[in-house]
This record gives C-alpha cells, sequence and structure tokens, in this order.
C-alpha cells in the first residue's frame, strides 16, 4: 500500500512537472525558430519597407549604390555571412545582399 502511494504520489508530482515545464521549453522552441526564419520579400512589412533579397535590383529613388543589409546599423550579424537578424524585422533573417528602405549606414 505504501509502495502505491509512492508511485501516485511520484506520478502527481512527474505530471506537475511535466506541466510546468512543456510551455517554457515550447516558447524556447518557437522564439529560435523565429530567430532563424527568413523574411519574405512577399509579406505586408517586407512590402511596406521595398525589402530585397538582393539590392542590386533596387529601383527606389532612396537608394544608393553600396547599400545593402551587410553595411546597415540594423544587422546582427558580420560582414562574411549570407543571412543575419535584422532588428527593424524583429531579428528574424535577411540577405546580407538584401535592401530596404530602413537602411542606415554602420557608424
Ligand atoms: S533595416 Fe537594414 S539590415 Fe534590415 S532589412 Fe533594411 S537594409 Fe537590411
Amino acid at each position: 500500500m505504501t509502495a502505491s502511494k509512492l508511485t501516485r504520489r511520484g506520478f502527481l508530482r512527474n505530471a506537475v512537472l511535466t506541466t510546468a515545464v512543456l510551455p517554457v521549453t515550447a516558447a524556447l522552441t518557437s522564439r529560435q525558430a523565429w530567430a532563424q526564419e527568413k523574411v519574405q520579400p512577399s509579406e505586408p512589412q517586407a512590402k511596406s519597407l521595398k525589402y530585397t533579397h538582393d539590392a542590386s535590383t533596387v529601383e527606389a529613388p532612396q537608394y544608393s549604390e553600396g547599400q545593402k543589409c551587410s553595411n546597415c546599423q540594423f544587422y546582427q550579424a558580420g560582414p562574411d555571412t549570407e543571412w543575419g537578424p535584422c532588428t527593424i524585422f524583429g531579428g528574424r533573417e535577411v540577405a546580407a545582399e538584401g535592401w530596404c528602405t530602413s537602411y542606415v549606414p554602420k557608424a
């Protein structure tokens, strides 16, 4: 009988711990997936900022030659990367060769 109570108590403790840990694990996994997700030019925010993966195709009047994500102050990765997080897009990845109208040269 005592063993049965311990087993039931142990089961309940594990159930409570699992219930508490699962949402935290799911939130962390979701956040990582979000951070690694690439911005798509077809998205509403990207469209409104005229984001493109290839700055050489930009015809916007505010664009100047040489501007690209990898030399923008909002790009959060090194110069030798192909993709990196952009703070304007909530940390989602943009192309190093990309560009948008929020471009600000690195200081
Ligand atoms: S804010 Fe800068 S790094 Fe982000 S998408 Fe626009 S140009 Fe690229």
